[in-house]
């Protein structure tokens, strides 16, 4: 079986990385960050406090994932309604960030990744992957940028999207975003031993596409 971990801070590129480099291998792409915004998407759907991690560990029952996979995309379901664009959402960023902490949330998205890691060929992407989740995998790679050209990326992306955002606003909000994933206590954002490390600041998603696709085929050979 081929599994190959990937973490990154936001806007590393990742999800764009992963989808094309998911396609070139032909296996699937699991974004298990999706799965933490699935609940974020809850919370704030449903007028949670996403600082109550009482209420918010409750709600965990009422809420059904189903992910789908095609061509390296993932189609994200939650309770049988397709989320993968309302996921996407500047503020359920802000609310995943407060309540992935949490360990039963954690929990909760363990058990779809253990699962979908044992049945599949995989590029599994996140923020515990290569630490936590999948520690020996094959290949693992910690995609990284400076934080001004991620903030660039994410406020292009918002602003394509229609959102009234600023380019210093998106920064202090990714800023607050990489403190909350690398400082909490429960498998943080951390690069391990073993894990390529690349910074794409200067690299076009194909030239990094082309760098893993190399790394993987030239080890497996
Ligand atoms: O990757 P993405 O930005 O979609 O992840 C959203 C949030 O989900 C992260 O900011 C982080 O708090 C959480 N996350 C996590 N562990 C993962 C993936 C995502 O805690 N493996």
């Amino acid at each position: 079986m081929l599994t190959v971990a990937v973490d990154g801070y936001s806007s590393s590129g990742k999800g764009a990385v992963c989808t094309k480099l998911a396609q070139k291998l032909g296996v699937i792409h699991f974004d298990t960050g999706a799965i933490y915004r699935v609940i974020g998407l809850y919370v704030y759907n449903n007028g949670i406090d996403p600082h109550d991690e009482n209420a918010v560990v409750n709600a965990l029952g009422e809420i059904k994932v189903e992910l789908k996979h095609n061509n390296g995309e993932q189609v994200t379901i939650m309770n049988g309604q397709d989320v993968s664009r309302d996921i996407r959402q500047n503020i359920i960023s802000d609310i995943c960030s407060i309540t992935s902490p949490y360990p039963k949330c954690r929990e909760f998205v363990y058990s779809i990744q253990r699962k979908c890691a044992e049945e599949y060929d995989l590029i599994m992407e996140g923020r515990d992957i290569t630490s936590h989740v999948l520690p020996d995998a094959e290949f693992k790679f910690f995609l990284d940028a400076s934080v001004e050209v991620r903030a660039e990326r994410r406020f292009k992306e918002l602003t394509e999207k229609g959102q009234v955002v600023t380019l210093e606003q998106v920064k202090a909000d990714l800023i607050e975003r990489d403190r909350r994933d690398s400082h909490r206590e429960l498998s943080p954002l951390i690069l391990t031993e073993g894990t390529y490390h690349i910074d794409n600041s200067y690299m076009t998603i194909d030239e990094e596409v082309e760098l893993m696709y190399k790394t993987i085929m030239g080890e497996t050979e």
